[in-house]
């Protein structure tokens, strides 16, 4: 009789050589590819400092900061540290009835490094819940007031997340709108900014948004919008007047704002947030990626007393929402190790390093007739194409001159860690030259 093989036999069988890619390829279901034809995956072993090793030894730059999350680089001591000290401590509690020493002192650093007005904090699990958390934050705020706001305004061309609310007030074209229509609330979304961050400002760039704050403002709970740079939906750098014209529009016609500061946060535009490159403060801000360098989710959703004590004015009494890992004490602590790293760390002078060298080697790439545009702005640079990039090749390629840079349709953008050095963040660019040719 022929034995069956049960499916943890079939693993136990590949755990001793290192990742078992036809598995991999098999069963494992990794973001933004099919399961029928898989783009390929490269197999890493360990990561140190700015570099990720894969298994057959090549060790890469990387370029990513695995999606704008890995600030201080990898495996640094001081956050190793706090991991480890914190796990000999608790690794986690539920928060509700209960509360622990990471989790108030990473709400203090958060407060005091925020915008004047934030002053309640609300953890959450990764940046597309603390978006859901602002939204609700915002309907339950109208709802106590006893007003029925139930749209938001947001800009095109913009990202907050894959979850449903999240995904409602993402560009349409990149949130699937039509394939979940009559699951997503349909929402207000007015032309993005045209005018790029070191461009003249024209007023004419808020028309479109200033007419539809002003005709759809009483059913409005809230405008939600990244500060600066609108990321995953197009790599735009816009201007900072369009962020003030927001903001006072929003003040005239008493719509909330909220910020979704989840890839901007933290230093990675030249500021601690982008909102501070407009001078202003949002009612709602949301944080995550960063925040704990890289090391695990946790996000969080930050807003004023007024608005958390109106919410909490309401018919519930509270605040409705409460994730099981909400919190969570390894997280929290590996948080504030992170947040003092960037305290003690002298991020500014290592981001207007890179920002300076990008805006030395990034404007040569337009001599190549497949680059339509660069930009930048602190440690972020950007290389749009006329047409779509070859996933596949355009990797190998990367992976061939020793760097990680994952690009999308038309762009190839870059966001090292902040420690990346001169030679390295060169190597980086000469690799998107290479990928060019
Ligand atoms: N908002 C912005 C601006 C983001 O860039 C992202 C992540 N790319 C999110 C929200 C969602 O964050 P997460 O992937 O942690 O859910």
């Amino acid at each position: 009789m022929q034995k069956v093989t049960t499916n943890n036999e079939t693993s136990n069988q590949c755990k001793a050589a290192g990742v078992d890619l036809d598995y991999d390829r098999e069963h494992v279901w990794h973001p933004y590819t099919s399961t029928i034809n898989p783009l390929p995956c490269y197999p890493v072993s360990h990561a140190k400092g700015v570099h990720l090793y894969l298994e057959d030894g090549r060790a890469l730059i990387d370029g990513m900061s695995s999606w704008w999350s890995a600030i201080h680089g990898y495996h640094h001591p001081v956050l190793n540290q706090a991991a480890r000290d914190q796990l000999d401590q608790m690794s986690h509690v539920m928060f509700g009835g209960l509360t622990h020493q990471p989790a108030v002192e990473l709400c203090r650093k958060l407060i005091d490094m925020s915008p004047a007005p934030l002053q309640q904090v609300f953890l959450a699990d990764s940046g597309s819940v603390s978006v859901e958390v602002a939204l609700k934050m915002a309907l339950q705020y109208w709802h106590a007031k006893g007003e029925q706001r139930a749209k938001f305004l947001t800009l095109r061309h913009g990202y907050h997340g894959d979850t449903f609310a999240a995904m409602s007030v993402t560009d349409p074209e990149n949130s699937m709108h039509s394939l979940y229509q009559g699951f997503l609330p349909e929402h207000i979304f007015a032309d993005s900014p045209e005018i790029g961050f070191h461009d003249t400002w024209q007023e004419d760039d808020i028309a479109d948004f200033k007419a539809r704050i002003a005709a759809h403002h009483q059913e409005l709970a809230a405008v939600i919008l990244e500060p600066i740079v609108q990321g995953a939906g197009g790599m735009r750098i816009y201007h900072p007047t369009y962020l003030r014209r927001v903001r006072e529009l929003c003040d005239d016609y008493g719509v909330l704002l909220i910020v979704d500061e989840i890839a901007t946060g933290f230093g990675r535009t030249g500021k601690l947030f982008a909102c501070e490159h407009a001078g202003i403060s949002p009612d709602i801000m949301c944080v995550g990626k960063a925040l704990t360098g890289g090391y695990m989710t946790l996000a969080a959703t930050l807003t004023t007393k007024t608005v958390a004590d109106t919410v909490c004015s309401g018919a519930a009494g509270c605040f409705m929402h409460g994730p099981t890992f909400m919190g969570n004490p390894l997280a929290c602590a590996v948080a504030n190790a992170s947040l003092t790293l960037l305290a003690t760390n002298a991020w500014q002078d290592q981001v207007s390093r890179i920002e300076h060298q990008l805006a030395e080697l990034l404007p040569a790439l337009t001599e190549s007739d497949k680059v339509k545009a660069v930009r930048w702005l602190g440690a972020i640079g950007v290389v749009e194409l006329h047409a779509p990039v070859d996933m596949v090749s355009i990797q190998q390629s990367f992976v061939d001159n020793g760097v990680w840079i994952r690009p999308f349709g038309k762009l190839i953008y870059i966001m090292p860690p902040f420690i990346t050095t001169d030679q390295q963040l060169k190597k980086l660019v000469f690799a998107i030259l290479q990928s060019l040719k």
